[in-house]
């Protein structure tokens, strides 16, 4: 049997991997779509993070597939549709980031409130800038949650030990659901996690429904002190506008892990404000998280090919 590995993965799931069949590994086959055509012919498992585009044309190529092991949550660079019908089973490392996402929104949040990197670089400047660096609590402030999923409901219990107030906006997930009825989250609509929060967070995937979610009309509803932090997918928010809103100060700036079309350049013109901060598609990258991402899809992908159960494969439910 062979696992192709075409994006970035630790040497203890390659070895793990390894056990059972022979591993084909190349961290940057997902740039090179002839490429990734000619080696999944003969592969029987395929394993990407969010860069490899899944197509149906890789998916014809791969006349052999039974599985694709996703490194990671979202599934919007894989034709969900197109493996169903091949009968290609997909298994995700569904969670096991989620501590390392939510962690990274109160980073986000703290960033925010408290200018200490900016601080320390002011002090190392010679200066001693006390009432320049006066911050804000988050003690008392509302964090919005767009999707209250795994991320959206762990971070919301961080966030309720700082004290904060957090109100959620997910259609899908009823009042007695756990998000709601045991993490503290209060249920309202998309309007009034606009209206009253001071900070914004995303945790949807990107869907028809979530693309361009956030755009010029939905930015006019928020406060002027309101940050957004997008750690979901590009596309939901309307990144143009999004810039206006910024520049116009009609919301206080933004915190983008996620783009429309990543990486981009220099010159992006995102890039251009102050007020916006882009990082690089980091939210879920820590040691941690990529220990257990990698330990699951191995072994799941490893059951699915020796016909066994595996807990962890994507619902074809669809
Ligand atoms: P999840 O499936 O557990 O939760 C998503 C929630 O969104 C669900 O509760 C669902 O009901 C809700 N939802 C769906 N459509 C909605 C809509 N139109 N309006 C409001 N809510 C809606 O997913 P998760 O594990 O919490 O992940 C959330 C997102 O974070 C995904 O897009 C994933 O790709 C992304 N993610 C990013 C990183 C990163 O490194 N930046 C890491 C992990 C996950």
């Amino acid at each position: 049997m062979k696992i192709l590995i075409s994006e970035y993965i630790p040497e203890s799931g390659i070895n793990r991997m390894r056990k059972i069949a022979e591993v084909e590994y190349n961290p940057d086959l997902w740039r090179n779509k002839q490429e990734l055509i000619n080696k999944i012919i003969d592969a029987d498992a395929l394993v990407v993070r969010n860069q490899t585009i899944v197509d149906q044309e890789i998916l014809d190529a791969g006349k052999k597939l039974k599985v694709i092991g996703r490194l990671g949550v979202g599934l919007d660079n894989i034709n969900l549709l197109a493996a169903k019908q091949r009968n290609v089973k997909i298994v995700s490392a569904k969670n096991a980031n989620s501590v390392s996402v939510a962690e990274y929104v109160m980073a986000v949040i703290l960033t925010a409130s408290r200018s200490i990197i900016q601080a320390g670089e002011d002090v190392k400047k010679g200066n001693w800038n006390r009432k320049l660096f006066t911050g804000n609590e988050i003690y008392g402030k509302t964090l919005g949650l767009i999707g209250t999923g795994e991320i959206g409901h762990r971070l919301a219990k961080r966030a309720i030990a700082f004290g904060m107030k957090v109100i959620g906006y997910d259609p899908y997930i009823r009042e007695f659901d756990y998000p709601f009825s045991e993490t503290g989250i209060t249920k309202v609509e998309l309007a009034e996690v606009l209206k009253e929060s001071d900070f914004v967070s995303i945790h949807v995937p990107l869907t028809n429904e979530t693309r361009n979610l956030l755009s010029t009309k939905e930015f006019n509803l928020m406060k002027k002190n309101a940050i957004i932090i997008n750690t979901s997918r590009g596309g939901i928010v309307d990144e143009s506008a999004l810039f206006k809103a910024v520049e116009s100060g009609q919301i206080a700036g933004a915190y983008l892990d996620v783009l429309e079309n990543e990486p981009v350049e220099k010159d992006y013109f995102l890039l251009n404000s102050s007020k916006i901060t882009v990082t690089p598609h980091i939210a879920g990258l820590t040691e941690e998280s990529q220990e257990r991402i990698t330990n699951i899809i191995s072994d799941e992908i490893m059951k699915v090919l020796e016909g066994k159960e595996s807990l962890f494969l994507v619902s074809s439910d669809f």
